[in-house]
């Protein structure tokens, strides 16, 4: 950025440019009242502006001015003019901490209320009042330099990108459902009464579309919208870096976007990682109990099922599953705190039974809360398919083996944020290829795409759509960043019958599919190419690069857990008038 290009009719620098080179220059310069320190003979008044601070002094040999800048405020906007002087006591800290600027003259643009938390980078104020006062948060360094860094991030995605030969294209915001597993936010629609847009859950299939027509690679960096239930860090509205490619393989897109993520790795941390790891669906689940695994630590799943299949402890001789991890150096954990590892993975949230643990002593004894059961061969057994070493804790869970797998994949993660092993300024991406094409739910008693209703299955299991459909796997792949899922894409099916069918396993008839996706293939009866794509999450992605975990710290203006905009009182109710002329809402006179 050139400095030059700040220069405004309100100011000749910003509060972050002066230094020692000014020296004797005659300076004009806007910005907030950070601070205001009245030492009688002389005033400073910390001067901020996004740019950095400048310390303004006001002297005792002009009284009016003096009297002026008396009737400051903190956050007072205000315009100073004056000279670049040399500070007596200089202040290392600030990149302008060499100079000042002696005032000759003051204007204030704007008086300020007292702000209901301070402006500074350790705030007295609570996370509802600055929620509510965004703005205000804003100016403060933390979530400023996240904005800007987001912006930084954004800028070098779009240069890969381009680098590559994608374009950006917009796509329509108001359109109808796209299934993507999540609800859909609605639209009513004043001039077609009774009828509702929705508002895209993704670009999915106007970006397939595209590849129909033509456009060989697409991008987009996109608002997208869902109506889930409220989970924690998740947002209704959020952005992805949205991508189709055509004439592609799945290769084809793990390379690309792996050079995406190995760009910002080297421009933001300096890194280059060597080729991502890959790992299969399966594997994943297997070794971490997650498709989405942080493999920074060990803590791998160690699956004991074969060894306590025939022994006399009941519970684990009748389960499916049975395994356990080695938590590092936890031998000595108290009962204490056995119980409490133990009431946590009951909670509901991750629903175990309950939990048997083994000591490794570092004296290479054993003590569980199975002796009864099992000895010294059977524990040296176990230690083995979990890598537990003297000093570690065994835990293992038992139970049903995919759920069990998810269990143990959420207490390792709830080990490694105990013993600090989710290092943040750490790098860990990888590929998980290979995901079932259907998942089986329960409830309605039938099949749901597992990514989205376009993924194409392997060729080499399509034979089993109709006799195993649960076993097809699907060419569809997630980018894993440090045990969060940052992007996921598939190679979709291009050809009209193929898709037909698809739609018919997830349990549409012929004419609800046609309904709701005949747009998309009757484009597949004009000369669809093979294509594929990927969108990554762009809020996650910034947040794991700066290291934080929380995406609404990359957000200006985030909605809160319960899905409210506190800041703009959203969502609200709408007048009568309104909803009549949405036709949500008969006339009272059409009631009669
Ligand atoms: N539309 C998909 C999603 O939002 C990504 C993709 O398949 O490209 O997850």
């Amino acid at each position: 950025m050139h400095l030059s290009n700040l220069k405004t009719m309100y100011r000749t620098h910003t509060c972050g440019e002066l230094r020692l080179d000014h020296k004797g220059q005659q300076v004009t310069l806007s910005g907030w009242v950070q601070r205001i320190r009245d030492l009688g003979a002389v005033i400073f008044v910390d001067l901020r502006d996004r740019y950095g601070i400048t310390q303004l002094a006001f002297y005792d040999d002009n009284p009016d001015l003096m009297q002026q800048a008396r009737h400051l405020g903190r956050e007072f906007v205000i315009q100073a003019q004056g000279q670049v002087v040399e500070r007596e006591s200089k202040n290392p800290k600030l990149p302008t901490g060499d100079i000042e600027i002696r005032v000759d003259k003051l204007r204030i643009l704007n008086a300020s209320k007292v702000p209901p938390f301070t402006i500074e980078d350790q705030t007295d104020g609570g996370e509802e009042i600055r929620a509510r006062f965004r703005y205000l948060d804003i100016r403060r360094n933390p979530l400023k330099n996240n904005l800007i860094f987001r912006s930084q991030v954004t800028q070098a995605v779009r240069n890969y990108l381009t680098e590559q030969g994608f374009i950006d294209i917009e796509t329509p915001y108001l359109i109808k459902s796209t299934p993507e597993g999540a609800r859909d936010f609605v639209v009513p629609s004043r001039l077609h009464p009774g009828q509702f847009y929705a508002l895209p859950q993704s670009p999915q299939t106007f970006k397939q579309l595209l590849m129909v027509a033509g456009m060989d690679k697409y991008m987009q960096i996109v608002k997208c919208f869902r109506d889930e239930d409220l989970r924690a860090d998740r947002q209704p509205e959020f952005t992805q870096i949205d991508c189709e490619m055509s004439f592609v393989e799945q290769e084809d897109i793990l390379r690309t976007f792996e050079g995406l993520l190995q760009h910002l790795l080297k421009q933001f941390h300096g890194i280059e990682p060597q080729a991502f790891p890959r790992m299969s669906y399966a594997e994943a689940m297997e070794r971490y109990g997650s498709d989405k695994p942080d493999i920074r630590f060990g803590m791998k799943l160690g699956d004991i099922t074969s060894l306590v299949k025939d022994k006399d402890f009941k519970v684990f001789a009748a389960n499916e599953y049975t395994a356990g991890i080695a938590v590092p150096g936890a031998a000595g954990y108290s009962r204490k705190q056995i119980d409490e590892i133990t009431k946590w993975v009951q909670r509901p949230q991750v629903g175990a039974k309950g939990l048997v643990w083994v000591k490794y002593n570092e004296d290479g004894s054993f003590k569980s809360s199975v002796d009864k059961f099992f000895g010294e061969d059977d524990f040296r057994l176990w230690s083995e398919k979990t890598n537990a070493r003297p000093g570690d804790l065994m835990l293992i869970l038992s139970g049903p083996k995919d759920a069990t797998q998810k269990q143990l994949g959420v207490l390792r993660m709830e080990m490694a944020n105990r013993l600090g092993l989710r290092k943040p300024d750490e790098f860990a991406p990888l590929w998980v290829t290979d995901f079932p094409l259907l998942e089986w739910d329960e409830e309605t008693g039938r099949y749901h795409a597992m990514h989205h209703p376009f993924t194409s299955p392997k060729p080499e299991d399509i034979h089993l759509l109709d006799t195993d459909p649960g076993r097809v796997r699907a060419n569809a792949y997630d980018l894993v960043l440090n045990g969060n899922e940052i992007g996921g894409g598939s190679i979709r099916i291009h050809d009209r019958d193929l898709q037909k069918k698809m739609f018919r396993l997830l349990g549409f008839s012929d004419e609800e599919a046609q309904r709701q996706f005949g747009f998309l293939m009757n484009a597949f009866e004009y000369g669809a190419p093979p294509h594929g794509g990927i969108a990554l999450g762009l809020d996650r992605l910034v947040a794991i690069l700066a290291g934080e975990e929380s995406i609404r710290d990359f957000i200006a203006f985030p909605k809160n857990n319960a899905g409210r905009d506190v800041m703009i009182d959203a969502p609200d109710r709408i007048s009568d008038e309104q909803l009549k002329e949405l036709h949500l809402k008969l006339d009272l006179d059409d009631e009669d």
